[in-house]
């Protein structure tokens, strides 16, 4: 029987991470994949998707041309090898994060299902390993909503929708979180017939709802069909077309495509023996505390498997936390105060914090968001984006507690705010910067100007000193 100091069962972004981290703390670290290194976000997840959205926003400007004071005689896109360019992708990253890689750099790579035996021990194929602690990073799958006929029908879930052969004519995609409108956004710019189905009234339920809603205008506008208020009633397929019967508003519809995309939600993957190993579980994953540690103090969970935030930042984020907790003598808490994520719609919309409603909510009179529209950006008339908004929920201290952004290169602009809530800036002092013309970061600037004059203004000291002014000239008079 083989024995590590510690095992990591997934070698997703998660185990990747805290594999190199224990290894520099001098750990003998083992990592169990049953797939290919480097998980969902590599090779179904956040590379394909970003891929594929890419080439769709090219395929976009391109026949939007005229636009950009443009003509063109003749316009004729092949999106044959579309979903090929994306795997050639896929397959450059996973160079970085192979076997090979990984044994280099002492991490040794174990091939196979992880299954808990025991409270110390895994079996992997036919072998057994122990460990003095280990790690579950088995991530997440596609969560599969209970529709009748969904089970006999052949449908796609981030697994296999770039794996297809080429760009479907139609598709039906059911959910409107992150996962649902990106790829909404991208088959739909790659001349896919998109029906964008949801159970609720409008999209990307997390979102600040004015935010979502423009984005929800502009997809609309692009040809996407949206319906919303969804019941669904039964799936099936019929000589390759699939199906859907719903109803809305009293009434039933049947809508029909050669692809029904599933993208309702994330499920963990805790299909390991966690019951032998004394670890608890529910249907939303692995249970941890604040140091990420299960009910088995021996064993640690991380990422998708176990939070309730299921990106790769979260998950690399636990992982620091996790591997430092068991290479060194002092625990750490898992923080998710400064947590963040980015829809890479087209425009991109990006949030940190609390939302203005939710700040609204706990802070009421002491806090004020700012807004102001890409349209007061000189960049965005330049590159023709004007479309978007930014709202920075801001405590009258000046401590920026949420920010959230609709428009061009939103998911690189909130880390100038994720910087300054990260390490508490006063939002005032972001006035103060020198922004380089024309930036789409210098739309931070003008919210950060009014703050920092509201502060003025309403200045005690400044109060009484105008205050005494007037009552000297006053005087004098
Ligand atoms: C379409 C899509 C787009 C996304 N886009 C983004 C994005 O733009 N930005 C972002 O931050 N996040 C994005 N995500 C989320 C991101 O992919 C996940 O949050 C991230 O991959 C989680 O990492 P992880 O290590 O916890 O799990 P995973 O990446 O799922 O890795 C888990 C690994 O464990 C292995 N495994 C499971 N069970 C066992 C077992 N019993 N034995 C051995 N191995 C096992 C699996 O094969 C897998 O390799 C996206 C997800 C999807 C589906």
């Amino acid at each position: 029987m083989e024995k590590f100091d510690v095992i990591i069962i997934g070698g997703g972004p998660a185990g990747l991470v805290a594999s190199k981290i224990l290894v520099a703390f001098g750990k003998k670290t083992a990592i169990v994949e049953r797939a290919k290194l480097g998980g969902d976000c590599t090779h179904s997840g956040c590379v394909p998707s970003k891929t594929l959205l890419k080439s769709a926003k090219v395929v976009y400007d391109a026949k939007n041309i005229s636009k950009y004071g443009l003509t063109s005689n003749e316009l004729n896109i092949d999106t044959s090898s579309v979903l090929s360019h994306v795997r050639a992708v896929v397959d450059e990253i996973y160079a970085h994060e192979t076997p090979e890689i990984f044994e280099k750099a002492g991490v040794s790579i174990i091939e196979g299902e992880a299954f808990f035996k025991s409270k110390s021990e895994i079996q992997v194929n036919d072998k057994i390993y122990t460990a003095s602690k280990f790690i579950i990073a088995t991530g997440a799958a596609a969560a599969i909503p209970d529709i009748k006929g969904l089970k006999e029908v052949s449908y796609l879930t981030n697994e296999n929708v770039f794996l297809q052969k080429s760009i479907p004519s139609s598709m039906i995609v059911i959910g409107t979180g992150a996962i649902g409108i990106e790829m909404a956004t991208a088959f739909n710019r790659l001349g896919t017939k998109v029906t964008l189905l949801s159970r609720s009234k409008g999209i990307l339920k997390d979102s600040d709802e004015e935010l979502s809603s423009i984005l929800l205008e502009q997809l609309k506008k692009e040809g996407i069909e949206f319906l919303n208020n969804c019941n669904f009633e039964e799936v099936f397929e019929i000589q390759n077309e699939k199906s859907i019967t719903l109803k809305r508003e009293g009434k039933e519809q049947i809508i029909t495509a050669n692809e029904l995309l599933i993208a309702t939600g994330r499920a963990p993957n805790v299909n390991l023996g966690l019951e032998n190993a004394a670890v608890k579980y529910d249907k939303n994953g692995v249970k941890v505390d604040a140091y990420l540690q299960t009910s088995n103090k021996n064993i640690y969970a991380m990422g998708d498997v176990s939070t309730k935030y299921k990106f790769t930042h979260i998950a690399e984020q636990e992982a620091i936390v996790a591997a430092s907790n068991i290479g060194l003598p002092i625990n750490k808490k898992m923080s998710y105060e400064h947590i963040g994520w980015c829809v890479y719609s087209d425009p991109e919309l990006a949030q940190i914090g609390l939302t203005p409603k939710e700040a609204d909510s706990q802070y009421g009179d002491e806090v004020k968001t700012y807004k102001l529209e890409y349209k007061n950006s000189d960049r965005g008339y330049t590159d023709m984006d004007k479309i978007g908004m930014i709202k920075i929920s801001v405590l009258n201290s000046g401590k920026i507690i949420g920010a959230s952004i609709l428009g061009s290169r939103a998911g690189e602009l909130i880390h100038q705010l994720q910087l300054a809530k990260t390490f508490d800036i006063s939002f005032d002092k972001l006035s103060k910067m020198v922004y380089l013309y024309p930036t789409y970061a210098d739309i931070i600037k003008q919210p950060a100007k009014k703050f920092y004059i509201n502060k003025l203004l309403n200045n005690k000291v400044l109060k009484f000193l105008k205050a005494a002014k007037g009552f000297l000239t006053g005087a004098k008079s």
